[in-house]
């Protein structure tokens, strides 16, 4: 495995592999890499030839009161799993490597980033689209991998993609959880042993969206119940909790026959997403 934080350099190895023929496929990352991020490069060590990962905390991405100095980095560990998990190169960039400081362009998308997380994050969606076209652009991979984790993210990109005509497969892979359901992310080591207990109403709550989907229940009953449940618990902040169409995010119709249930919370300073698919009866 090769590590290198010259964007030349990582276009350079890339471009040389693709004339040999190599089906090539990115795996963007902030590091603090987990077995969530694992299954992405194993997803890509599947399908591609030539398996690229990314490790770069975006400064972009973060707003004013959001803590990146805070955001944990594990360069060492991160390089270990991505080599277990089948990468050919990593790239490791750092900030003056990705920006000019005099940097004029972005890349937006429009409506999709207005609603839930972007509404609550403004500017964050701006700082990942933009990231994530730099990274198409500097990697120019045939497929890029994504996790339903981060569920209005992946749509987002694939919005921008299809929009700007890139031609790259986006791929989005499963939920990875801990094994009592935690979805895994790099933000739960912030947890403490308090909280993280708490964190399991998350999940319950998704299980038992499934499960009123599953017995014909309304879509803004199966929100409300959601809410209730996570409310009732003592020390988690519902941010948001709904059910919503799995393309363009509005409220679900009632005779939907698919959704998707998305929340959000703050548990401490630390704030976390959660979603599972539904299939209504
Ligand atoms: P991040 O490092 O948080 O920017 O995440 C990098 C990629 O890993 C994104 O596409 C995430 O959606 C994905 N990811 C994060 N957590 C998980 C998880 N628990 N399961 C699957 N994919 C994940």
């Amino acid at each position: 495995m090769e590590v290198n934080s010259s964007p030349n350099a990582v276009r350079a190895l890339i471009q040389q592999a693709r004339r040999e023929g190599a089906i090539a496929g990115v795996v963007p990352t902030m590091g603090a890499l987990h077995a969530g991020h694992a299954s992405l490069i194993e997803a890509a060590r599947k399908d591609c030839d030539y398996v690229v990962s990314t490790i770069f905390v975006n400064p972009t991405q973060f707003g004013p009161n959001e803590d990146i100095d805070r955001y944990p980095r594990t360069l060492d560990d991160d390089l270990q799993k991505c080599e277990a998990a089948g990468a050919d190169l990593v790239f490791t960039p750092d900030t003056s490597q990705m920006y000019l400081p005099d940097a004029e362009s972005d890349v937006r998308v429009t409506g999709l980033t207005q609603k839930l997380e972007g509404e609550r994050r403004p500017g964050h969606f701006d700082g990942v689209t933009t990231v994530v076209a730099k990274l198409f652009n500097i990697t120019v991979p045939d497929k890029a991998y994504f996790g339903q984790k981060d569920y209005q993210q992946q749509l987002v990109i694939r919005r921008m993609v299809m929009d700007l005509d890139w031609g790259i497969e986006i791929v989005t892979c499963p939920i990875i959880r801990e094994a009592d359901g935690l979805a895994m992310s790099s933000r739960n080591r912030y947890l403490s042993a308090e909280d993280r207990q708490r964190s399991l109403v998350l999940h319950r709550s998704l299980m038992l969206a499934e499960q009123l989907a599953a017995a014909g229940i309304r879509t803004a009953e199966i929100a409300a119940r959601m809410s209730r449940l996570i409310e009732a618990e003592d020390g988690v902040e519902l941010d948001y909790a709904v059910v919503v169409d799995r393309s363009t995010l509005v409220p679900a119709a009632d005779d939907a026959e698919t959704g998707v249930a998305l929340l959000a919370a703050k548990l401490g300073k630390t704030r976390l997403i959660d979603n599972q698919e539904l299939r209504f009866r």
